[in-house]
């Protein structure tokens, strides 16, 4: 009898087998398959305050201290020219390489430099200097009320992300003394020439909106920073400035671009849009919604503009 289930099984697997019929693949933003075990490279080299670049044959993870380098096809992770460890196994997660989350720790303890995990910033000490007290500065979450923004794959709204961080970015710039105005400060809709005018009716020193994006493809990732097509030098270097700091969040820069949103083009100041990440990616929609990541955002973010307020 057992003999007979045995051959019963072997027959199905077989014709399984035969028939090409396998089990589908699993959809690549599906990170549900041993999540705690992958982390993402861009994340982690996030923690470790790393640029990524990505070479023929390597991927370079850099700092001024320490310089990762994962060598895939030979499956070899160097630092500081010192072999340390396989790569192991990898996975690409919505186009974007995941590696066994162990390697994180093996690749810390190598450095020269140890390197604390980012934990939240205690509240600024005060020794502000004078061109940020006072600076008036215009937050704008982009949408509100009626109109939701993108959608992210989880479902929630744009509008939702950029109200968190925005009024995360208020908090931190107050703290450091600068005059903040929120275009809206809840779920609310504003036109968006109004939120333009906001910044112009007070003689506002920067504009920043806050956005984030989506696209059909799910591959999609990273964030990017706008100004206006004939933007001033000032913006172009407020810009550069908050994409400067932008490592610390783990998220992949796209660069600066330009483009004419109303926002930008209608503000007399200096202005920016800020795409935070892709909801329309498993991973970034996930951190977007995700307070630790939300903080970095925010710190990243009004990091870059205080840094442009001192070196203007
Ligand atoms: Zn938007």
């Amino acid at each position: 009898m057992r003999k007979f289930a045995l051959l019963i099984f072997l027959s199905i697997s077989a014709a399984i087998a035969l028939s090409g019929c396998q089990k589908p693949a699993q959809r690549s933003g599906d990170f549900s398959l041993e999540p705690e075990q992958m982390v993402n490279l861009y994340y982690m080299a996030g923690t470790f305050g790393m640029t990524v670049t990505v070479a023929d044959d390597r991927i370079i993870l850099s700092n001024e201290d320490n310089t990762v380098i994962i060598y895939p096809e030979v499956d070899q992770v160097y630092v500081n020219n010192q072999y340390i460890a396989p790569l192991g196994r990898t996975r690409k997660i919505d186009g974007m390489l995941h590696v066994r989350s162990g390697l994180e720790e093996q690749i810390r303890s190598s450095f020269k430099v140890e390197i604390k995990p980012i934990v939240p910033k205690p509240v600024p000490v005060p020794k502000i200097p004078p061109k940020i007290t006072g600076a008036t500065i215009v937050i704008d979450p982009g949408h509100g009320g009626k109109d939701p923004g993108a959608i992210s794959t989880y479902g929630f709204y744009e509008k939702t992300v950029n109200l968190d961080v925005a009024m995360q970015i208020s908090d931190i710039l107050k703290k450091q003394g600068c005059n903040i105005i929120m275009t809206r400060d809840r779920d609310v809709f504003i036109e968006l020439e109004e939120r333009a005018d906001i910044a112009n009716r007070n003689r506002a020193k920067l504009f920043i909106s806050i956005h984030a994006d989506s696209c059909n493809t799910k591959n999609a990732n990273g964030f990017t920073l706008y100004v206006a097509r004939n933007a001033s030098q000032a913006a172009k270097m407020l810009a550069t400035s908050i994409d400067g700091q932008m490592p610390q969040t783990g998220i992949k820069s796209r660069g600066i671009k330009q483009a004419d949103f109303k926002v930008l083009k209608h503000t007399r100041c200096p202005a920016v849009l800020i795409e935070l990440g892709y909801l329309s990616n498993y991973w970034e929609a996930k951190q977007l919604k995700n307070q630790d990541m939300q903080r970095r955002l925010a710190n990243a973010i009004a990091d870059g503009i205080t840094d442009y307020l001192k070196h203007k």
